[in-house]
């Protein structure tokens, strides 16, 4: 290690105990089973570039002294992504933080960018990014691309991995003499949600959309189902404008104390374009629905997506989630099932979505964790019910479901990082998990979940 830092001569890094911790976790505490896997596993030095340049030092570094490396943005990414399984170093992008050109509705930033930065510079130009995590103020384009999937405009512009909501990437490969590769089309792919195991991603190109003016609403109702069948009509209203369409069942609205949401109500938190009040307030009225807000946009995103599991796990660590996709030929009808069966045991949170091409819900529902038969039990009920799942309580990339990890990406990983140094120990069966993970990380990535890899 003192070889290896020696030769990055006066690129800014850490070896301080309480940054190694802080640096080497991420938001895995969501998960119960993983937070027990992953605690106190930590990098041995972290790494500032400030330039592409001193990237490609490190990339070229870390090839020739065999030092292990996580890429890191702001660390918000809640499946262990970020959390180095073998020491090494954490490298943080965040100095990578430039805007480098809009042009019309296209844009190309580097890769430690935060989006809310990202996101307020474009909007000067009057756009907007298509969508953008609930994490918008403090996560990085670049962790985004690597960790993320969908956000907040997903109702509108369908979820990240779809052709045409990334146009390009740049990345530097972990050689000893690096290449600097750029990746347009579907090779975009690749790289995206891979959790940063194939290469160092320096700049990302993106579409963007026109940036309207957005009110933060709250609508309740009496009884959840009724809240539900509004999310889906309000998604598919095509002539009202809307980013964001999140539906709650009591009591998950009682996490969320600034709201002031009355007690037993469900609530649905959504973006509305200022132009199209009239026609949502219309929609309102016929599903017997009340507005309680209305302003201009002021963050109610930051109380949906995984917001929503935040609020609600600060409030009661006992609680648990899960992430599944209601089939979408029967989105409402599905939901109801799911609720009658389960609303004693389960609290829905759905987030309306734009997902293979058709407008469907993602659930985010919390529990009371009560271990792994539990887990696996609501599972199944889910499936039962033709709902999907993607396991949220692993770290390893194949078992989460949200990707098919096939030759071509593990032939690509082997072009690009040809040592395995990149993340080693999430993608199963490429590298040995690194010694002293225990049995609970392999038995949670055996948790029957169906996936959603279209
Ligand atoms: C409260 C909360 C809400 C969330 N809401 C959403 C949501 O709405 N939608 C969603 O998709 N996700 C959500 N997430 C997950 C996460 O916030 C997002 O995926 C976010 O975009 C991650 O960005 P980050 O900069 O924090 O990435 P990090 O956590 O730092 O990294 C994520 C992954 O990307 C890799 N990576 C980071 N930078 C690079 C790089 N430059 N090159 C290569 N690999 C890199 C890392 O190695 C890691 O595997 C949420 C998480 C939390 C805790």
């Amino acid at each position: 290690m003192d070889a290896f830092l020696r030769e990055l001569g006066d690129i800014p890094h850490t070896r301080e105990a309480s940054a190694l911790r802080v640096k080497s976790a991420d938001f895995s505490w969501f998960s119960p089973i993983m937070s027990a896997v992953l605690d106190g596993r930590t990098a041995e030095v972290v790494l500032s570039p400030r330039t592409e340049e001193e990237a490609v030092r490190i990339a070229s570094a870390c090839a020739r002294h065999r030092i292990p490396l996580v890429a890191r943005g702001a660390g918000t990414g809640n499946f262990g992504q970020a959390v180095p399984l073998a020491g090494g170093a954490v490298v943080e992008m965040l100095g990578l933080d430039r805007l480098i050109w809009q042009r019309g509705n296209v844009a190309r930033a580097q890769a430690g960018i935060r989006l809310g930065v990202l996101d307020t510079q474009l909007r000067r130009q009057g756009r907007e990014m298509r969508m953008h995590p609930s994490t918008k103020k403090l996560a990085t384009l670049g962790g985004f691309v690597g960790g993320g999937h969908a956000g907040v405009g997903t109702v509108n512009w369908g979820i990240l991995r779809d052709r045409g909501n990334l146009l390009g990437l740049k990345i530097i490969t972990i050689e000893e003499t690096p290449r600097v590769l750029e990746l347009r089309g579907d090779d975009v792919n690749l790289v995206h949600h891979a959790y940063g195991v194939n290469g160092l991603v320096t700049e990302v190109e993106l579409p963007l959309a026109p940036a309207y003016e957005w009110l933060d609403m709250v609508v309740v109702f009496d009884d959840f189902e009724r809240a539900a069948e509004f999310g889906m009509a309000l998604a598919t209203a095509d002539g009202i404008l809307k980013k964001l369409v999140s539906v709650h069942a009591w009591p998950i609205p009682s996490y969320f104390q600034p709201l002031c949401i009355p007690e037993g109500k469900a609530a649905a938190l959504l973006m509305i374009g200022a132009e199209t009040r009239e026609g949502f307030e219309a929609l309102v009225r016929d599903y017997a629905g009340t507005i309680t807000q209305c302003v201009p946009e002021a963050g109610i995103y930051e109380y949906t997506w995984g917001h929503t599991t935040m609020h609600a796990l600060r409030a009661d660590r006992g609680l648990t989630y899960l992430v599944c996709i209601f089939p979408r030929d029967d989105t409402v009808g599905a939901i109801r099932r799911v609720h009658r069966k389960l609303g004693a045991e389960v609290f829905m949170h759905l987030e309306f979505k734009r997902f293979a091409g058709y407008m469907t819900a993602e659930g985010v529902p919390l529990f009371r964790y009560q271990g792994f038969e539990q887990m696996t039990r609501l599972y199944k009920s889910f499936e039962a019910e033709g709902v999907r799942i993607a396991n949220v309580h692993t770290f390893l990339l194949q078992n989460g479901g949200m990707k098919d990890i096939d030759a071509a990406q593990i032939g690509f990983k082997r072009r690009v990082d040809p040592y395995l140094l990149m993340n080693p120990g999430k993608v199963a069966g490429l590298d040995d998990l690194p010694g002293g993970i225990s049995g609970a990380a392999l038995e949670a990535a055996q948790l029957p979940a169906s996936g959603w890899a279209y």
